[in-house]
């Protein structure tokens, strides 16, 4: 490691390949962060991100691992920070939805948005908890959840039970790491413009939104940059909604 990226606060952004994740990538690149781009099938929108973040002139370097394979995971950030050091700050924001009325929800549609949604809070958090400990410098958590964790979404069953655990691990993960200047917040976006809602009824959805839109990445992302710095060193336990009001 350079004497130079010593300095710089690294956050590694889990599915930064596209959507929100790919904006809060670019969003901290020019706030002079160091990213950490991660992502698990889309080598050339995470290239992308690689690219985006460089154009900042921020320092980047990109990981590959399934959030959902624990092993895997864990592998992969032990020896990223063995051989770089531990991040500043974590968000753990790779996620999936695959929907359907309660009734017909099969078991592979339950399990895999548990496993990528809500195990990868284990998967990714518990490998990095006990090195940000012994840093024993300030250090930022940040997960995402989603509106439907907080009220329910019909046809979203797996997707809200797992953003609900979401929400309740970070709130009880921010307890224990409070007194070792480690915030764990929680961003609950709505509805945001991305792949994940590209087929979602928008026009019909719209009208439950009071500001009469849908959300950009890049409001998701401006949350987490707050989030992230010194100015929200006593904001923890939080659930931050972006969401125009939906609720
Ligand atoms: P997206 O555009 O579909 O992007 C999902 C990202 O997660 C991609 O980078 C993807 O990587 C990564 N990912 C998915 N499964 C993974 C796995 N098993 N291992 C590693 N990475 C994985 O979704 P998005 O809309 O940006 O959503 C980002 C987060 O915000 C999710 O947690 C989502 O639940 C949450 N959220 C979204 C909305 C919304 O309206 N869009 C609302 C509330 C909450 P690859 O590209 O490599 O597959």
């Amino acid at each position: 490691m350079t004497e130079k990226n010593k300095q710089v606060r690294w956050v590694l952004v889990t599915g930064s390949s596209r959507g929100i994740g790919q904006a809060i990538a670019q969003n901290l690149a020019a706030a002079g962060y160091g990213i950490v781009v991660h992502y698990v099938h889309s080598e050339s929108s995470a290239q992308q991100t690689v690219a985006a973040v460089e154009s900042h002139g921020a320092p980047c370097r990109l990981l590959k691992f399934d959030v959902s394979n624990r092993d895997q995971t864990r592998e992969v950030l032990e020896k990223d920070i063995e051989e770089n050091g531990c991040y500043y700050g974590v968000v753990c924001n790779a996620g999936i939805a695959v929907d359907g009325i309660f009734p017909m929800l099969d078991g592979n549609a339950w399990d895999s948005v548990i496993h990528t949604n809500l195990d990868s809070f284990y998967n990714v958090l518990h490998p990095l908890t006990l090195p940000l400990i012994k840093t024993r410098k300030p250090a930022r958590i940040i997960t995402i959840a989603s509106v439907s964790g907080l009220i329910g979404n019909r046809g979203q069953v797996n997707y809200s039970a797992a953003k609900a655990g979401i929400i309740g691990a970070t709130k009880a993960l921010a307890i224990e790491l409070a007194s070792r200047k480690i915030t764990v917040n929680c961003i609950a976006p709505g509805l945001i413009e991305t792949d994940m809602t590209d087929k979602a009824p928008v026009e019909e959805m719209i009208k439950a939104i009071p500001a009469g839109r849908v959300g950009k990445p890049e409001e998701v992302a401006a949350a987490v940059k707050f989030l992230l710095s010194d100015d929200a060193a006593y904001i923890t336990r939080q659930v931050i909604s972006v969401n125009g009001g939906l609720c």
